[in-house]
């Protein structure tokens, strides 16, 4: 796997790429990798990539002041390790500076959906989210990149940005990777202390209690939030952020439970913040049999 910091490098390698593959498969991550990181780098094969970009960087924008930039857990040496041994191609990671070089004034932002939820709690977080993807998609051009379902919203405002400007590119979103109690894998899982980690399987529970209520055939999306925040009370120890149901394309309260729908939540245990989602398929009743969301999302 080759290893490159700097555009120009960049583009050198991804130029001579192209002459024997035809397509080249992009991986975003900020590094820490886990097994949720790896298996975008498979689902990039899977889908017919035969060069496979990753890039690792922490990017400042998209943290707020009080978040965790600075201690945001990292280890390259692994992580070059890790996407070896998984067959990536090459490893793209640039520094702040060459990201954001002096003088850089533009913001690309997503109207809309990247306002409610995350993008209400974390001011700011989409507009540097959306702003580091458009630029490392134009510094990759790749012919497919592949986000990762655990972040909805986020798949949500790059899904609407590659639409908004046209940009020539397939996207791939691939199932949450999960730890066997069901746990969504995260670099900040690694923040939790041994009592804390035994609470952290709360928010999928939570999650998997209002999908429940869903597919039982609710018929208001207010009877799954509360069951929800009911299964979130058995847990002392993990606080609620929020807990919703929502449309998967706007992250707005659905207008019709018939529809496509994502479970989505964030609690606070001690310092650290942890998101999870599962996604509802249109008409997802319990009884889907393997295709079941419940029972895939458990796992
Ligand atoms: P991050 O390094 O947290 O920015 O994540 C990089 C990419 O990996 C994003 O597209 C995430 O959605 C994805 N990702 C993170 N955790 C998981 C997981 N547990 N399963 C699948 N994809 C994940």
């Amino acid at each position: 796997m080759i290893v490159v910091r700097t555009v120009d490098d960049l583009r050198q390698r991804i130029r001579s790429a192209r002459s024997t593959a035809s397509k080249i498969g992009f991986v975003p991550t900020m590094g820490f990798l886990h097994e949720g990181h790896l298996s975008l780098v498979d689902a990039a094969r899977s889908a017919g990539a035969d060069y496979i970009v990753v890039s690792i960087f922490v990017n400042p924008t998209q943290f707020g002041p009080r978040e965790d930039f600075a201690s945001y857990p990292r280890d390259e040496d692994r992580d070059r390790r890790l996407l070896e041994e998984r067959g990536a191609d090459l490893l793209f990671a640039p520094d702040v500076a060459t990201m954001y070089p002096e003088g850089s004034r533009t913001t690309v932002r997503v109207a809309g959906v990247s306002e409610p939820l995350e993008g209400a709690r974390r001011p700011g977080h989409f507009d540097g989210v959306s702003t580091v993807v458009a630029k490392l998609l134009n510094m990759v051009t790749p012919d497919l990149a592949v986000f990762g379902q655990k972040d909805a919203q986020q798949c949500a405002v790059i899904r609407r940005m590659v639409l908004d400007l046209e940009l020539p590119l397939q996207l791939l979103f691939a199932p949450t990777i999960r730890e066997k109690d069901g746990l969504a894998m995260s670099s900040r899982n690694w923040y939790l202390s041994e009592n804390e980690r035994v609470l952290a399987p709360a928010l999928h529970r939570a999650l998997l209690a209002g999908a429940e209520v869903l597919g039982s055939g609710a018929a208001d999306a207010a009877v799954a939030e509360n069951m929800m925040v009911l299964t979130l009370e058995e847990w002392p120890g993990v606080t609620l952020d929020y807990l919703a149901v929502v449309d998967p394309e706007t992250f707005l309260p659905p207008e019709d439970l018939h529809r496509p729908l994502v479970v989505v939540g964030a609690v606070r245990i001690g310092t650290t913040r942890l998101i999870d989602n599962i996604p509802l398929p249109r008409g997802f009743t319990k009884e889907q049999g393997k295709d079941n969301p419940l029972q895939t999302a458990t796992a």
